[in-house]
């Protein structure tokens, strides 16, 4: 069974236009095999470097680094925006990035969530990452509402939502629906289209977050006619802990005053007046509140440029060849080990597989132990997301060999079923 895994990952590295990406990123130390990009993307050549020049521009320039140097500040967010929209499916005046997931929800949560008699209601799914629950409870707080505002659609399994459940739960008492593209622990992916257009027939707005497919799968956000989005970047876009994340109104909703007004929101032309009326810019750069955080913003350029010439087509590509290889495996691998269990659905996923096991915080600790990042989600996740730029078939052949391994030596067990503070 080895040497069949072992060759056909040769194979398929041999054929793929991407293989040499991995050799411009950062390994950490005692690594070999780094399946954590889904939590925190690694460093790229290209990324020090835009980080470097940056600095420089600093240096040299001082405050007049806002108007001059290689990427003047003032305007940086917008450069960004552009190869950001390609990512998204979005005209570059439709993105803005600024702020954080957390962030830029409240920010637009707050613009576009507006309940009134007979529709107040928020529907979100029950396995939501907790700060998107988080922001939507205080959102409602905020309008003098409780939880009995909020439908959360629930789970049949602990993993995956039906869309049958979410559809029926969206109907003429939602206001607003926010869902994610990629659930977080399984890697199941929604079809924003649909929903969308069901949200719409209801009278609900929608926002969707991308957290886990931005960087690693192409949206169509402005032809599936989504309202707003939001992600980050340091997941698949590997811009670094704290990178500056993004967001998208879609044009028909330009010209909607931001909740939040912050003078970076101002039309450029006007910012300098330094009138004490807000001119909002025309677009989604309105959105922004205070001073672009330039140098967190700064690998993003590096990180982005390497995407685009990539081509994010082919990156979904090799993602999917990655993520299917690693599954057949684990199914062979796990036969006689009926606790290992896919959760992931084999119909629509993002980038990464999730399994589950009783004692998956072991699982987790031995394969670390062995040079092999995964990412533990409680109480019995394991997710493995091989990020496509620098995650070969050969990492994916290794992973298999390991996991078989502890498999079968059941070597894993002397580790504590304990997570740490973050693992
Ligand atoms: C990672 C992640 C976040 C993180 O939010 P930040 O504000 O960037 O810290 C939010 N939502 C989802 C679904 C995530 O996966």
């Amino acid at each position: 069974m080895m040497e069949i895994w072992q060759k056909r990952a040769e194979e398929l590295e041999e054929n793929d236009p991407l293989a040499h990406y991995k050799a411009e990123f950062y390994f950490p130390e005692n690594t070999n095999v780094y399946l954590d990009g889904n939590s925190l993307g690694l460093l790229s050549k290209r990324a020090e470097q835009a980080v470097y020049k940056q600095l420089d521009s600093w240096k040299k320039h001082g405050i007049d680094g806002w108007t001059q140097g290689e990427n003047p500040w003032f305007y940086f967010s917008e450069q960004l925006s552009a190869k950001a929209a390609a990512l998204v499916g979005a005209h570059a005046h439709e993105v803005s990035i600024t702020g954080s997931i957390t962030a830029n929800l409240h920010q637009l949560l707050t613009t576009f969530y507006k309940p009134v008699q007979g529709r107040k209601n928020i529907v979100m799914e029950e396995l939501a990452f907790p700060t998107d629950r988080y922001a939507v409870h205080s959102q409602l707080m905020h309008h003098g509402l409780n939880e009995n505002h909020l439908s959360l659609i629930s789970s049949n399994d602990g993993y995956t939502v039906d869309m049958d459940d979410i559809l029926a739960a969206i109907d003429e008492q939602t206001a607003l629906v926010l869902l994610p593209s990629v659930l977080y622990r399984s890697g199941q992916r929604l079809d924003w289209k649909v929903i969308t257009d069901h949200a719409h027939q209801q009278g609900a707005v929608i926002g969707w977050d991308l957290a886990h497919s931005f960087g690693v799968m192409p949206h169509d956000l402005h032809d599936a006619g989504v309202d707003f989005a939001v992600w980050c970047t340091y997941k698949y876009a590997n811009s670094g802990p704290g990178g500056t994340g993004g967001l998208f109104v879609h044009e028909k909703h330009h010209g909607t005053i931001p909740a939040l007004a912050g003078w970076f929101g101002s039309d450029k032309e006007k910012q300098f007046d330094m009138s004490g009326e807000f001119s909002p810019a025309a677009d989604a750069s309105a959105f922004q509140m205070g001073t672009p955080n330039i140098l967190s913003m700064t690998p993003l350029k590096g990180a982005l440029e390497m995407i685009e010439e990539a081509g994010i087509d082919r990156i979904r590509s090799r993602s999917l060849k990655l993520t299917s290889f690693l599954r057949l495996g684990i199914e062979e691998a796990a036969a006689d080990e009926s606790a290992l269990n896919i959760v992931t659905p084999s119909d629509g996923y993002g980038g990464h597989i999730a399994v589950s096991h009783p004692e998956a915080a072991k699982i987790c600790r031995a394969l670390k132990a062995k040079g092999i990042v995964p990412d533990f989600r409680a109480p019995d996740i394991i997710r493995l997301a091989p990020s496509p730029l620098y995650t070969s078939f050969h990492d994916i052949y290794e992973t298999l060999a390991v996991i078989k391994e502890l498999l079968e030596t059941r070597e894993f067990t002397k580790y504590k079923n304990t997570r740490g503070i973050i693992a």
